[in-house]
């Protein structure tokens, strides 16, 4: 899936869609992009469609967020400043990784070998005044949270 998203009302729709897409599956989703590509914004207007009605940090220095919302947990994680793979177990990431749980990772090229265990694998690139979006399924629950996901944008 590709997509231009013109400025950021058009981002805050595609990632409230997302939410929803979330809502009915829920799904490890990676998001590669540059600093200020856009990453944080979808993750948010996801969580707020979702139903979480509070802020939003972005997980830079506490590296995880947990949201409890109506379909389940989600958990927000920013993986620039994570050193290596005994922090992400210390962090008890593998328990991250379930039913009723989803994880959106920011920053996942810091560990690929977590990374390409993704159900979905997110790209923002700067592009011109927007961005663009990719959107790539790797296993069977990406494929379907990519068709939900493609229904509730419209
Ligand atoms: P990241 O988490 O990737 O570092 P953020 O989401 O924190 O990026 O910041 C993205 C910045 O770009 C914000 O200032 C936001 O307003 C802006 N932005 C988000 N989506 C778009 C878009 N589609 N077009 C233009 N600007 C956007
Ligand atoms: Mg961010």
């Amino acid at each position: 899936m590709n997509r231009v998203l013109a400025d950021e009302a058009e981002s805050i729709r595609v990632g409230e869609a997302l939410g929803r897409a979330l809502d009915r599956q829920s799904a490890f989703v990676t998001l590669t992009g540059d600093l200020g590509a856009g990453k944080t914004t979808l993750v948010r207007a996801a969580l707020r469609s979702l139903g979480h009605t509070g802020p939003v940090r972005s997980p830079t220095y506490s590296l995880i967020e947990t949201y409890v919302v109506s379909s389940g947990a989600v958990h927000h994680l920013d993986w620039y400043r994570l050193g290596d793979d005994s922090e992400l177990e210390a962090l008890g990431f593998r328990d991250l990784l379930g039913p009723g749980q989803s994880v959106l990772v920011e920053w996942p090229e810091r560990m690929p070998w977590v990374a390409q265990r993704a159900d979905v694998a997110l790209t923002l690139a700067y592009l011109g005044d927007g961005r663009q979006l990719s959107a790539q399924a790797l296993t069977p629950v990406g494929d379907a949270v990519l068709a939900a996901w493609m229904t509730e944008i419209g």
